[in-house]
């Protein structure tokens, strides 16, 4: 496989270049999906993509595809993208990255005059972030089958606006059916979004997944009384249940290392006065894994805490089950082609799951799937500050690069 080179200055350019559109002035972009900083960012993405000799579809839900004919038409696509959209005060490298990188990936290919057998697609994929329309991957939601599309337009953002009418508003409601666009397979390039990359100097990940997620919130309910008049064996103190609760769940995801986590992050407290015993509390969990197993082992065992600690106590509780997430587990023949392209190119690597969820945790219901993760800075992102190097950004296309090629060289030999 000839080794082809990306190139790094050309990257950053583009990175900077569209980090005009939705500039902050502390350096992040705030470019909401559907907005006019969206659509010029599109623009500038479709003029750069037709530069090259792609044909830019879209679809109806404002997804953008655009494809470089393959050797083989009759095979479906190999895509790599991400999203243009950002958090209101977001970077200019989360989801940014994914599509720069992967455009510049595809120019790299262009210019060297390399051929693949499959047709590659770079995608922007409408939406992502869900600050503006809620949720967060609503397209790559409907592409995949987890939403449907009359759902997905009809959401509003908070001055009433429905995202049908701000996709035409913008000229990027297409006439190809969301969904009705198979593709052969789908790779990501990510910011990690957190810190161990650049903790471990290491300069890819190889995302073999995506954590599961489950959410509870629990209600204690004991007596409020006078602190002053209450002898400590007549109390039932919910606060009291409700700490050591916090306690027992730090413990549950520190007996499953090194992947579990475990957070109390809300807690409310009636009545909420200094000389009051509190008599109820509110508090929510969430517990993170990538093996499902764990979670139900997890789930199991805090069920079993509630009990231990709220019955001595006197405490009643209802508890509910509000999220359950499954964990994602990616394509094997697409995390090794990430895998051998990063060795390839000899980059340091680890393995590792995503703990934010992206469109490839999506997408990878209907295509095989894999991410790559980059380091960036304090691994702060959703942030103005939010960096990663030219050198970062490089590698992880650099990466991109030659798993798509390994990619379409495994598929040629098997749709020989
Ligand atoms: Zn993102």
């Amino acid at each position: 496989m000839r080794n082809l080179k990306i190139d790094a200055e050309r990257l950053w350019g583009d990175l900077m270049e569209t980090a005009a559109f939705g500039a902050t002035p502390k350096g992040g972009l705030a470019r909401l999906t559907l907005t006019d900083e969206d659509r010029k960012v599109r623009d500038w993405f479709r003029t750069q993509a037709e530069a090259l000799g792609c044909t830019v579809t879209v679809d109806d839900m404002g997804i953008m595809f655009a494809r470089r004919k393959g050797q083989r038409d009759d095979l479906a696509p190999i895509a790599m993208g991400s999203h243009l959209d950002t958090q209101p005060t977001g970077g200019r490298f989360d989801g940014v990255l994914g599509v720069l990188g992967a455009l510049e990936a595809l120019r790299t290919m262009v210019n060297a005059g390399y051929e693949t057998v499959a047709p590659i697609e770079v995608v922007n994929w409408t939406n992502e972030e869900g600050s503006r329309f809620a949720p967060a991957v609503i397209a790559s939601g409907v592409f995949s089958g987890v939403f449907t599309r009359d759902w997905a337009i009809a959401q509003k953002d908070r001055s009433g606006i429905a995202f049908g009418d701000e996709l035409k508003r913008i000229g990027y409601a297409g006439s190809e059916r969301c969904g009705a666009h198979p593709l052969s397979a789908y790779f990501e390039l990510h910011i990690e979004q957190g810190p161990i990359l650049e903790a471990e100097n290491t300069e890819i990940g190889i995302v073999t997944g995506v954590q599961g997620v489950r959410w509870y919130e629990v209600a204690l309910k004991g007596q409020e009384s006078h602190t002053g008049a209450t002898p400590m064996t007549m109390r039932k103190n919910a606060l009291l249940g409700a700490a050591r609760l916090v306690d027992r769940i730090e413990t549950i995801a520190r007996a499953h290392p090194p992947h579990a986590v475990g957070t109390v992050g809300l807690v409310e407290v009636k009545p909420n006065s200094r000389n009051v015993v509190p008599g109820e509390v509110f508090f929510t969990v969430d517990f993170r894994h990538p093996d499902a197993a764990v979670l139900a082992d997890m789930e199991a065992a805090f069920c079993h805490a509630l009990d231990e600690v709220c019955v001595p106590l006197g405490l009643s509780v209802a508890c509910e089950k509000i999220w359950d997430e499954a964990p994602v587990h990616f394509d094997k023949d697409c995390i090794a082609a990430v895998r051998a392209s990063a060795a390839t190119s000899g980059y340091s690597t680890r393995e590792m799951f995503s703990g934010a969820s992206h469109d490839a945790a999506v997408v990878a219901r209907v295509a095989p799937t894999a991410m790559i993760f980059v380091p960036c800075r304090d691994g702060i992102s959703h942030n103005e500050v939010e960096f990663s190097s030219k050198e970062q950004c490089a590698a992880g296309a650099q990466v991109l690069l030659q798993a798509v090629m390994d990619y379409d060289r495994r598929l040629a030999e098997q749709k020989r």
